[in-house]
């Protein structure tokens, strides 16, 4: 589906449960295009198995005596067969097996890397390179007896860059305009994410700038590094944001005067969902026509739809409950509980006692129990009452410690001032290697 149109968002939101109310639409376009956009992020590439013209010998590192093979590695390959493909027997292979005790990693092959063998007039095996992708590989070069092994691991260069743009259409829209890609605006989603609900608040005329890293390899770009700073102004409120690595090598996003951006909780279990029908505890049930308590927020989304726990936990229970159908509860410490209703299939591993992380799938939506469509029924309970998991304040996580504020300001105070510096080229200055850790 590329668009979105009224008629199909109405029809989505009739889908109400027995524990529902009547739906209440979106009237803001952008929602409709964020679940769109989120379904083609679903799709992974899958490696393409080699052409003929990928499977050929090229001329870089030929000298006039050698050959050079490459493959690429698909799935369901065998070291055997790769070398039958390049015109090498089990002989050869063995060789280079007990030829180097490094060798042993070839027996784990991962499909999207590849293979390049260097084969001399007599069709023996020179060298072997293994290469996982632009920045890491490993061969294996002919010696006076077996087999010599080498490691490469290159760094790019990584240059900082600034992005910006004000919202028209859809968020995903302005972030093409400016020139962003798919992850880098899920990943900016995610930094406001406990603050902005990307898929009921954006509203035209919000915007956004961020600094971001970019990595370079013999001057081509190969992708981009984190963000190191941004803001969000979403219906004039501003939030900003700046990535901090502590002392103990996490790295985490905080305000500029180190409050976490994190909070004990997710917003909400499902990414970019629409609310279906909200929480209400006077509503008038729609087809029993009198006062039910609709007692959490539901979710409209498709069948199978992974759910996330909202908070760090533990299981208590997970299992079939009346109209509710297959459900998952979840204590949070003393004083919240979360409960995710009319689940198709729990997560494996998902039973009562089982600790979950905040952010970890737990089960897939359905509509199992008292519900006419697929969604998600959420409640959220607080010392042991049931609140509009929509409106309730989200606890705080911690924020920076005492300890580390100092170097935490030293760190941080330029990044910021590299954002709000709105007349600095795009391209900056090679960003110090500090930042480039995790790439
Ligand atoms: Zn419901």
């Amino acid at each position: 589906m590329g668009s979105f149109p009224k008629s199909h968002a109405i029809a989505v939101g009739l889908l109400s449960c027995a524990l529902g109310s009547l739906a209440i639409f979106p009237s803001n376009p952008a929602s409709a295009k964020l679940q769109v956009r989120k379904l083609d992020l679903a799709v992974e590439a899958q490696p393409l198995p080699p052409t003929e013209e990928e499977w050929h010998a090229t001329s870089t590192f030929e000298t006039p005596s050698e050959k050079l093979y490459t493959a690429t590695v698909r799935s369901g390959d065998t070291l055997s067969g790769l070398f039958k493909q390049a015109g090498l027997s089990d002989r050869h292979m063995m060789a280079l097996l007990q030829g180097h005790v490094e060798s042993k990693r070839l027996t784990r092959l991962y499909p999207g890397h590849t293979l390049t063998f260097s084969l001399n007039e007599e069709q023996q095996l020179q060298r072997l390179e293994y290469r996982s992708d632009k920045l890491n590989s490993f061969s294996f070069t002919r010696a006076e007896q077996g087999y010599e092994f080498e490691e490469s691991q290159r760094s790019p260069d990584i240059q900082y860059a600034v992005r910006s743009a004000t919202i028209e259409q859809s968020l995903f829209l302005s972030g093409k305009k400016a020139d962003m890609d798919d992850k880098l605006l899920m990943e900016l989603a995610n930094i406001f994410g406990w603050d902005i609900d990307f898929a009921l608040d954006i509203r035209e005329g919000d915007s956004f700038k961020l600094l971001y890293e970019e990595a370079f390899l013999d001057g081509e770009k190969i992708r981009n590094g984190n963000i190191l700073a941004a803001e969000f102004v979403n219906q004039k409120e501003r939030y900003r944001a700046v990535r901090y690595v502590d002392q103990n090598g996490d790295a985490q996003y905080y305000t500029p005067t180190g409050d976490t951006m994190r909070k004990e909780f997710l917003r909400t279990p499902i990414d970019f969902a629409r609310i279906s029908s909200h929480f209400n505890l006077r509503r008038k049930h729609p087809v029993l026509n009198k006062i039910r308590a609709h007692k959490g927020t539901d979710y409209a989304a498709a069948h199978g739809t992974p759910i996330k726990a909202t908070g760090d936990g533990k299981v208590v229970f997970a299992g079939r409950k009346g109209g509710y159908g297959n459900v998952v509860i979840i204590q949070h410490g003393q004083t919240y509980k979360t409960l995710y209703a009319h689940i198709s299939k729990f997560r494996k591993g998902i039973r009562s006692g089982v600790r979950v992380k905040q952010g970890q799938v737990i089960a897939y939506v359905g509509s199992t129990g008292l519900a006419t469509g697929p969604h998600l029924h959420y409640e959220f309970y607080v010392n042991g009452a049931v609140r509009n998991p929509v409106r309730v304040a989200l606890p705080k996580a911690k924020s920076i410690q005492e300890s580390e504020m100092a170097r935490f300001l030293e760190q941080t105070q330029s990044l910021m001032a590299e954002l709000d510096n709105q007349t600095s080229p795009t391209k900056l200055a090679s960003a110090d290697t500090s930042h480039s850790a995790s790439l």
